[in-house]
């Protein structure tokens, strides 16, 4: 049998989505989902088991604010333990994944906007780990991390975002982890804890936006009235949501898992494009 060029483009047509790795978007909540067996863990451990396995992770964490961009370069990164006051069970976690100094390579050569630059020194902290702990509880698969500039607006990560787009097509799973709605001043804790008003109007309004793609008005939450404000008295847990919306492609599906609230003040809200 004989190809033409329009068989090959519909061929390439129809194999595209397939190639292309799924992006996520992760509400990560208390770093004690890494070792609790709950609704939100599970959740995480489902939408695992639907991916492609991926042949690395390049993960945006809330908790990597950087002044610049950079990714982790290192052939081992070390589990960071950056919190306090929780118990030893959590500290002795180890997720002893390998890094990648050549997908790291390839992102930087990928982002022509910035200046991405290589780290040796970070490693995998909280925001990266308890997730990946439950979803990839082997660790085989190798790792990476790239900081949150904390000193650039949404657009600019909105934009950063969209230029990883490339990585996908190599089998890598992008993963923003943070939370849509995140103030943890206003944490309340126990049993049956009711949401705060602002917390569901701001985690449903975000949903809206998110699903009807109005991404300028994400991307400009300052705008979007009180609710926002209290949902995000500060964006570093925001922000790696921007990364992942922006990796959208045009008529590529999103769904929603874990869309619920946690300490009255968190959204867990969690995203799969693709
Ligand atoms: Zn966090």
């Amino acid at each position: 049998m004989t190809m033409n060029l329009r068989d090959l483009k519909k061929l390439t047509d129809t194999f595209q989505p397939t190639d292309r790795m799924p992006v996520l978007f992760v509400g990560h909540g208390s770093p004690m989902n890494a070792i609790e067996d709950n609704p939100f863990s599970r959740g995480w451990q489902a939408a695992a088991t639907k991916l492609p396995k991926p042949n690395a992770i390049l993960c945006i964490s809330a908790h990597w604010l950087t002044r610049g961009t950079f990714v982790t370069a290192m052939e081992k990164p070390k589990t960071i333990h950056d919190f306090y006051g929780f118990p030893q069970a959590l500290f002795n976690v180890q997720y002893n994944c390998a890094g990648s100094p050549q997908i790291a390579e390839d992102v930087k050569k990928t982002v022509k906007s910035v200046d991405v630059k290589s780290d040796l020194e970070w490693g995998l902290d909280h925001g990266t780990w308890s997730i990946l702990n439950k979803m990839f509880p082997n660790a085989d698969i190798p790792v990476i991390q790239l900081s949150i500039d904390y000193y650039k607006p949404g657009e600019f990560h909105y934009d950063l975002g969209r230029e990883l787009a490339p990585v996908r097509n190599k089998g890598v799973l992008i993963v923003g982890s943070g939370n849509i709605v995140h103030n943890l001043r206003m944490a309340k804790f126990g049993d049956n804890v009711k949401p705060y008003d602002w917390a569901l109007e701001f985690d449903e309004l975000s949903k809206q936006l998110i699903e009807t793609k109005q991404h300028d008005k994400l991307m400009a939450w300052e705008n979007l009235g009180q609710a926002a404000k209290l949902s995000i008295p500060t964006p570093d847990h925001y922000f790696p949501m921007l990364y992942a919306i922006a990796l959208q492609g045009k008529n590529e599906p999103l769904t929603f898992f874990n869309d619920q609230m946690a300490f009255g003040s968190g959204s867990m809200r969690s995203i799969r494009i693709g």
